[in-house]
């Protein structure tokens, strides 16, 4: 009786072995300012417009997320996109919201929860999974081999960027161009991209050409970006010929203007 309450104590006291919820592929600098930033993947992110889908998240490895966009230092991994607003965290018109999972990520990270692993290492565990490439800050702030070597594996992939005029237009394999007017679909379209066109709400997609209404937002039949995959450049194995539209939404779909 006492040696099995000995084994039992020496079980409770054992410290629970919890995998990692999340790597991290790569740290370096911006190529847009220099700043620090990191590349973690987390393996089990979910919500409602994606489904069960990896993510890519690029954050500055050395300020919280919302205290860099106050500061109008979010460029380091968002570049010059468009809806990061006025640089002081007003005028907003990224769908993300940087207060949630981008923060709980950042914490994890500061608190040492997400081991350093090599992308290979992490491909291995994302074989036949899907990944969403940016579900904050711009993919293309990595080193292209990173983000090659973590789609290597999956079985689907999206992404998007918002520097595609300055990248180099292999990135038009693996991301769409983040598009905010006609003639950004326009130059895009000469560079090799598919866009991935935000337009204010209450737009006539329909009448949009050369383009479908993003699978997870159009009323019949909607799909999750996990099924459709759409959203994966021109060389994704679901990627579909003609660009892809999406009406504002969010809280700040109020500063997207035709
Ligand atoms: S078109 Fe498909 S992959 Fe692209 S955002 Fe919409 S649901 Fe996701």
């Amino acid at each position: 009786m006492s040696s099995t309450l000995t084994r039992r104590a020496r079980i409770a006291r054992k410290p629970a072995t919890r995998k990692p919820t999340g790597y991290v592929v790569w740290q370096g600098a911006s190529p847009y300012d220099g700043a620090p930033i990191v590349a973690i993947v987390t393996l089990k992110t979910s919500n409602r417009k994606t489904g069960q889908m990896a993510q890519l998240w690029i954050l500055r490895a050395d300020i919280a997320p919302t205290a860099a966009i106050r500061a109008g230092e979010d460029s380091s991994i968002c570049g010059p996109c468009p809806l990061r607003g006025d640089g002081t965290g007003k005028a907003r018109a990224c769908y993300v919201v940087v207060a949630q999972a981008p923060t709980n990520v950042f914490k994890a990270f500061r608190a040492g929860r997400y081991p350093v692993a090599t992308p290979e290492f992490v491909a291995n565990l994302l074989r036949g999974r899907k990944i969403r490439l940016g579900a904050y800050g711009d993919p293309a702030m990595l080193p292209i081999d990173v983000v090659k070597a973590l789609i290597a594996t999956v079985k689907g992939w999206t992404g998007y960027s918002h520097q595609w005029p300055t990248i180099s237009p292999e990135w038009a394999h693996i991301v769409m161009a983040s598009a905010d007017t006609v003639a950004d679909r326009r130059a895009a379209r000469a560079l090799g991209y598919r866009s991935f066109y935000v337009v204010p709400a209450n737009t006539d997609i329909a009448a949009i050409p050369h383009a479908v209404e993003c699978m997870a937002t159009r009323t019949r039949n909607p799909l999750q970006c996990a099924e459709c995959l759409a959203c994966s450049g021109t060389r994704g194995r679901a990627a579909v010929a003609v660009d892809i539209v999406i009406a504002a939404h969010g809280t700040g779909a109020r500063y997207v203007h035709a």
